[in-house]
């Protein structure tokens, strides 16, 4: 059959793009990734090819915990597969009712929303909470979603340095008086794994009047001492932080996102917020897990344990093996930008080491700056140290250009 000449004209606007893209190393293809048995995420074969992965946020292991899937199971039994509406039409179930409940004493705040993911999530927020006139301040590096989130706003926005407060000190210091403002970060940093000493950040949000939110989507489940629930709790800080968002994606093992903080806040965001008013909520299944997940990090420290225990084993191999120049040792988390630098570098030692049988997944600009080109290895607490020694190892023999 004869391509239809719209079909055509619609190749002929974008495929120059495409083209430039794959001349400079930044096309970008999602992998056929296939887990080797059921029971775990770690083995895998990529594009067909066996390999450990060292890709995957579900830094705990939990999106192959059967208790996950038998809560995610009785939830799909008793509500069925789909939510039907947005619950501002069709109401809100009492599983929902307790995950929001469990939220907000999990994150210690008068209340909580779920949004259907931590994207969504961010862009609704800020959208909803930031007007035209406010002046919000974002960390250089923060995550895509919380800068759309703020551009989507209309508000006026400014970034400081990557983890410098005393630029974004600086950035305070000119806000005319009166005006509302925001300071945006993530807690720990989805690219670099640093996080920022959020008390002297909240400090100085306390000296300038500014409102603070915190994202804790790579933080939940992995740092705080009681309850697991992130770096406000770690830092002591949960009562001082306007607003707390996180993810289930990550090491929750599952699906969506939440928000915590004042009651006020979250009777606006749900007046507001279009992100929630606007979509079908998330299905039963999803609702199940999260609830299940949240309910397992805050009363079994053990994966937990095992993580760090993996964090501090990697961290010693790569010193064994004379790794410091790529790395920032200590690691704060479980996410290990491994420099490289060039985008078309970082591709191809990406798949050679995709070819020895480990994947990680090259990360290049736009998502991270232009010459910070990585491999993005995460850390779980399934991996097992031979896994560990062996991706250390491999990472010795890559051929580098530069
Ligand atoms: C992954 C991530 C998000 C987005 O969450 P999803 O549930 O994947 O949509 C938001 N913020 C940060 C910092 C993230 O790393």
């Amino acid at each position: 059959m004869k391509t239809p000449p719209s079909i055509l004209e619609a190749q002929s606007l974008y495929q120059d793009d495409l083209a430039r893209r794959a001349e400079s190393g930044q096309l970008r293809r999602c992998k056929l990734v296939e887990p080797v048995s059921a029971a775990c995420h770690i083995e895998v074969q990529v594009d067909g090819k066996a390999a450990i992965n060292f890709s995957s946020n579900d830094y705990l292991g939990l999106s192959r915990d059967v208790r996950l899937q038998e809560a995610a199971i009785e939830a799909i039994r008793r509500y069925g597969t789909g939510s039907s509406a947005s619950r501002l039409i069709s109401g809100t179930n009492q599983l929902v009712a307790t995950l929001e409940c469990t939220l907000a004493n999990f994150k210690q705040t008068e209340a909580a929303l779920v949004f259907n993911s931590g994207y969504q999530a961010n862009v609704a927020i800020l959208q909803a909470l930031l007007e035209p006139g406010d002046w919000v301040l974002c960390d250089k590096l923060n995550h895509a979603s919380l800068m759309d989130g703020c551009l989507l706003s209309g508000a006026r926005w400014a970034r400081y340095r990557h983890l410098d407060l005393e630029h974004l000190e600086t950035r305070l210091k000119k806000a005319p008086p009166g005006v509302k403002k925001w300071i945006v970060t993530d807690s720990v940093f989805s690219m670099d794994g640093d996080y920022p000493d959020l008390t002297a950040l909240v400090d100085i949000a306390e000296q300038y009047g500014a409102l603070v939110m915190i994202d804790e989507a790579h933080a939940t489940g992995l740092y705080g001492n009681a309850r697991s629930s992130g770096l406000c709790e770690q830092f002591g800080l949960s009562n001082r932080i306007t607003l707390q968002m996180g993810t289930f994606s990550k090491a929750l093992g599952g699906a969506g996102a939440y928000v915590a903080g004042s009651r006020v806040l979250i009777d606006t965001l749900i007046n507001r917020a279009r992100g929630f008013i606007y979509s079908t909520a998330l299905p039963p299944a999803v609702i199940g897990a999260a609830l299940k997940a949240v309910e397992i990090v805050q009363t079994d420290p053990s994966l937990k344990h095992r993580l760090w225990e993996n964090v501090a084993m990697f961290e010693t191999l790569a010193r064994q093996a004379g790794l410091q120049n790529r790395l920032t040792l200590p690691l704060q988390s479980p996410i290990v930008p491994f420099l490289i630098g060039d985008s078309e570098e970082t591709l191809r030692i990406s798949q050679q080491l995709l070819d020895a049988g480990y994947f990680a997944q090259g990360i290049r600009p736009p998502t991270v700056p232009p010459g910070t080109g990585r491999l993005r290895i995460a850390l779980s607490a399934a991996h097992s140290v031979d896994q560990l020694e062996g991706l250390v190892a491999t990472l010795t023999t890559l051929d580098f250009e530069s």
